[in-house]
Order: structure tokens, then sequence, then C-alpha cells
């Protein structure tokens, strides 16, 4: 095929070059469970034990055998693949499997609507836009009542049955936009114009979305607003609306900051033949978006007090949860939501990464029926959502999770608490060199210590860089056949997300490496 000179690297060739500096641009040529095939310089095959795990969409492994076949079958029957604007029985019978697992996890039946999309970052976007578009109707909404009571204390006004209130209290709360008095007017259309001019400001507000410190929702030009790296969502402030972070578990500081963007519109009643201004929230809050564990930020897991302050704070101000269940989720943690061990319940979900079996990429966001607003069918599609291969293999991947009573969630359990048992005994160790070990079922994390002041320049040179974790990930690979890397946004900390067919050698494999890496760390070589 490739018989021609030899072709210059077009393909994101200073990454290559950043991988290649680290020893990691192997090119892998067959894959199979949680191990890739290389073939080195004298043409023999060597493996590789995967536990990056394509960032966590492998939990059923590379070419899982079952969803191969199944794959393999589809094609043969000449399965649609792209039939958009059509009936999509797939699509509806997932959607449906997904509420029955849903339901089951959280202890509802409240439905959950699907929309469809093709990446992970797709979907997290498909759902702050559907939060958006239903805060904008509810702001639309209360304009329309704001207008329709001005009309009628117009009426009462001018037809002799009410006067505007003397020194009339129109003071506005302490929202961000400050406080705008319009105490004081003389007349009915004075009022008016200036609860007008106090409301603008209110409905011209940005939306406010909120999500934890270390968050990351994706990197396109709206998700990346939600990740909280400022590396990558910095340079791209100007395109999309801000997110406002606050600290991971610290309930106290969500709490000042929603007090700090709550919003006050002014309606108008009229009581005992005099007209009142009355405040009324605005809704300014898009959403909270939030993953039960923090993937890219260094596998932190939200705690069960944090996720209940979380909702009883976004009940109050009526915003809606997101929970972003793209790398957590589908039975990675033991249950299909990681956000379910921690009593997290989402007004919406989102789903991508193993829902497609390591084959298709597809994912998911699931509203809430109480907040779905159907126009949003008419407003948001995108091509390939949808198609009839991925949701059909992304019903495959559902059943082999749900096989034998739920015994891959049990798997994952076991198997991750296994892993995390060896990488905790490391830590025990190396408490020199080990900071922190996270993580439930098979997403673990392994935070090494900074070492920036490290004697050795080989050491220090790359940690002062942000390139520590990545020069680990090297020798992992080149010396012990061990593919993994930092979380993106935590850079100490090395990821750990096989499959669930992950086994005792695997891990004990995993343990010598970690402790010869450690060992190396410890006297600086
Ligand atoms: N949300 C979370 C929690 C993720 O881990 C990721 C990817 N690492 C994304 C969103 C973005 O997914 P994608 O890369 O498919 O756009």
């Amino acid at each position: 095929m490739n018989s021609g000179p030899i072709q210059p690297e077009l393909a994101e060739p200073y990454l290559l070059s950043v991988l290649s500096s680290a020893g990691l641009d192997i090119e892998y040529s067959r894959a199979e469970g949680n191990t890739l095939y290389s073939v080195d310089e004298d043409g023999r095959e060597f493996s590789v034990l995967d536990l990056a795990g394509g960032y966590g969409s492998l939990l059923l492994g590379h070419n899982n055998p079952e969803i191969t076949a199944y794959a393999t079958s589809l094609l043969e029957a000449r399965t649609p693949v792209l039939t958009q604007f059509s009936r999509h029985s797939p699509a509806n019978e997932l959607a449906a499997e997904l509420n029955r697992i849903i339901h089951r996890e959280l202890g509802t039946d409240e439905a959950y609507y699907a929309i469809f999309a093709n990446t992970g970052a797709e979907a997290v976007e498909a759902a702050v836009k559907h939060a958006e578009m239903d805060r904008v109707m509810r702001l639309g909404a209360i304009g329309e009542e704001i207008a329709a009571h001005i009309e009628q204390a117009r009426a009462a006004v001018s037809g002799g049955s009410a006067v505007v209130a003397a020194g009339v209290d129109g003071s506005v709360g302490t929202g961000s936009a400050g406080r705008t008095d319009i105490a004081d007017v003389a007349d009915f259309d004075e009022l008016v114009a200036a609860l007008t001019r106090a409301n603008a400001e209110q409905f011209s507000r940005p939306p406010v979305l909120l999500a934890p410190e270390g968050s990351f929702h994706g990197k396109l030009v709206g998700s990346v607003q939600l990740t909280h790296n400022e590396g990558y969502r910095a340079p791209f402030r100007a395109l999309a609306a801000q997110a406002r972070f606050v600290p991971l578990d610290q309930p106290e500081t969500l709490r000042k900051t929603v007090d700090e963007e709550r919003g006050i519109l002014l309606d108008l009643v009229v009581e005992n033949g005099v007209v009142r201004t009355v405040e009324r929230p605005a809704p300014v809050f898009c959403a909270f978006v939030l993953e039960p564990i923090q993937g890219e930020g260094g596998i932190r897991e939200v705690s069960r007090a944090y996720a209940e302050e979380i909702q009883r704070i976004c009940a109050e101000i009526d915003c809606p949860v997101i929970v972003d269940e793209i790398q957590s989720g589908m039975g990675r943690t033991g249950s299909f939501l990681a956000g379910s061990q921690i009593g997290l319940r989402g007004d919406y979900y989102v789903l991508a990464k193993s829902m497609g079996g390591g084959l298709a990429k597809t994912s998911v966001m699931l509203v809430r029926e109480a907040r779905y607003r159907r126009e949003f069918e008419m407003v948001h599609s995108s091509t390939f959502a949808k198609d009839g291969f991925s949701t059909l293999i992304a019903l495959k991947v559902l059943e082999l999770l749900e096989a034998d009573g739920g015994r891959l969630y049990r798997r994952a359990a076991e198997v991750g608490g296994r892993l995390l048992a060896a990488l905790e005994s490391v830590r025990a160790d190396f408490p020199d060199v080990v900071n922190d070990v996270r993580g439930r079922g098979l997403i673990a994390g392994l935070e090494f210590r900074d070492q920036g002041d490290a004697a050795s320049e080989a050491l220090r040179e790359p940690a002062r860089a942000g390139l520590f974790g990545y020069v680990l990930a090297g020798w992992l690979l080149q010396d012990h056949r061990i593919r993994t890397f930092p979380t993106a946004s935590a850079v100490n900390t090395l990821r750990f997300e096989p499959s669930v067919q992950l086994t005792d050698a695997d891990i004990d494999h995993v343990e010598g490496a970690l402790r010869e890496v450690c060992t190396r760390i410890r006297r600086q070589a």
C-alpha cells in the first residue's frame, strides 16, 4: 500500500514529536481485551498491557468478541446505518433500556428523554443547550406574566380603581446587578419605566453555569468553558458563556457563589387599590455541571455530603444538575452510574465513551421529564447522531452489562478493588514518592509527589514543564510494556482504567512496574 516515497507526518506532527520524546510514539497493529500488540524493529510482535483503556472507553476491552461478532452480523445483514428523519426503533429501545437501568439505580420512575450525539463534548453541549433553552423559556414566561401584570395595573390606575403606592419600595436585592432603587416614583408610567429598566438588566444577563474546580467536560467551544484547566479554557473565553468554578466539596463556597449570582425581577401587583412592586427570583442559573468522579481532574470523587448539598442548593434556586457520567458511568465503578452510589440524582445525565463498546462513537444526553422541552427536537440535530449501527452496539453493551444479574458490574467492583489495593500497597511502601491513591472500581489514579525540586535534572525539568507524568508513562511503556497516561488536567496523577478483563497477573505486573518506577524516583536515577 505504501510503496511510494516516505510520507511526511501531516497528522498532528507536533503532538507526535512530543510523544516521541517521551518514548510514547509506538504504533499498534492489533488489539484484544487489555492487550495492544506492536511489532519491533526485528519484526517480532510484542504485547502491551493497556490501562489507558481508550481514556475510559474500553470497559469491555478492545475488540470484545461478543461486540465484534455482533457488529459483523449487523454489517452482513446490511443494517441501515443512516436513515435520518425516520422511525428509529433501536434508538427508542436504547432509551427505554437506559431508563430501566437508571430507574432501578435511582429508585425513581420518572422518564428521562434521550437526545443522541456522537462524542462526549457534543452530548455535554446538547445538555447545556437544552438547559439554556429551558431557562430562556422560563424567563420568557415570567416576562409575559410581568407584562400582563403591568397592563392590569395600568387599567386599574387609568380606571381610577388603584393608585401608585407612595414612596413605592422598588429596591432590588443584592444580585451581581447591584441595587436598583426605584423608590419615590411620581406616576405609573415612571414606575413602569424604572421597573422595565431594572428588569432589562436581568433579562440580558448571560446564563450562569456552575461547575466544581477540576472539572473536565470536553474541549469544544462551549464545553471547554466548563473544563476548569486554564490552559485548555482561557484562550477561548470569548467564544462561549463562562462558568463559575467552585472548590470541590466546599458547600459554603457554593452557597456564597450562588448568592452572588442570584438575580431579582420586579413585578407589579395591585392590592387594596394600591400598585406595588414585588420581587421574583430571575432564572439566571442555566446548570450545575459535575462529574461524580472527576476523571481528567485526577480521579477525585465527590462526597455524598457534597452531592446532597449541591442538590439542596440547586433545588432552592431551580438550577438543573447535569451529571456527566461520560468517564465514570456505564458500570465502571460497580454500578451503572457512579453518582448513584453517592445519592446523586441528576436532572440530566450524559453518557459516552464505553457506551460505544469500543467500536462505535456515540453519546447521549438524558433529561428528566419534568424539565424536558420537546421544542428542542426541532432546533437540535447532528447528522450522525442516533445512527443505526451505534445505537444497536450500545444496546449490545447494555445487554452484556446487565447479563447474569449484573455480573460485569460486580466484576468491575471486585477487580477494581484488587487494583486499588495494589496501588495502595505501593503508596504504603513509597510514601515519599506517591502522594495519594484515589478511585473506585475500574477508575483509579495514583498521584505522585511533585518533582519540581528534585535533585535529578531528568526528573526536575519535565516536572517543571508539567510533563513529569508523561515521562513516567514513557518509562512504564518502554521498560514494562504498560500503557497509561496522566489525567489531562492533573498531570502528576497516572490513570488506571482497564477493562473488566483485567487479571490478577495483570495487577501483579502493574504493581511490580510501579514499585520499580518508585524506586527509580526515590533514587533520583
Ligand atoms: N466529560 C468527561 C467527564 C470526560 O472524561 C470527557 C473526555 N475525557 C469528556 C466529557 C469529553 O468527551 P469527548 O472527548 O468524547 O468529547
